[in-house]
């Protein structure tokens, strides 16, 4: 890389070391023409794509967002936060897999229920309870029957959802 400092074109990597927890790789420089020396970070970065609200909204994928939503789902459940990292790693991968630029927040809602519904029934309803933004008991005794009956298709419409725009 060209020095931040006086825009020599090449810069040399004195040291480099792995930053605790493996995370990235910090490198020492210097720079040949001033001899100022640096330090670079190296991190993986990903793109994630934009997420599409219900009313049409965008915002960034928000890690964050995800887990505050399943912790919600499965407070005070007898399951081991810990279950939890694994679902998020997978959620990660299978975005960063789509490659798309933007997925709907109903996509990523439905695969996250259908995860849940193996892990914690009650965690399940009340996940799509909000996910689906459940009106009324109907709802609730529907997101029921369906876990009695899994052979029903997952995104079944129902009368008040707007057409889905999953592709
Ligand atoms: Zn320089």
């Amino acid at each position: 890389m060209h020095c931040p400092v006086c825009g020599f074109e090449d810069t040399r990597v004195i040291d480099s070391r792995l930053i605790p927890g493996g995370q990235g790789i910090r490198r020492r420089r210097e720079c040949p023409g001033c001899n100022e020396r640096f330090t670079t970070l190296e991190t993986a970065q990903w793109a994630y794509p934009r997420v599409v609200k219900r009313d049409g909204r965008r915002e960034p994928f928000d890690e964050h967002k995800i887990r505050t939503g399943l912790l919600r789902a499965l407070e005070k459940r007898p399951v081991p936060t810990e279950a939890l990292e694994p679902i998020v790693m997978e959620l990660l991968r299978w975005i960063r897999s789509l490659g798309e630029a933007e997925v709907s927040s109903r996509r990523i809602g439905e695969w996250l229920m259908d995860r849940l519904k193996t892990l914690d029934q009650v965690a399940y309803v009340r996940f799509a309870s909000v996910y689906r933004d459940f009106q009324d008991v109907q709802d609730f005794r529907r997101a029921i029957e369906h876990l009695a009956d899994p052979g029903e298709e997952v995104d079944a419409p129902t009368p008040r959802d707007p057409p889905s725009r999953t592709a």
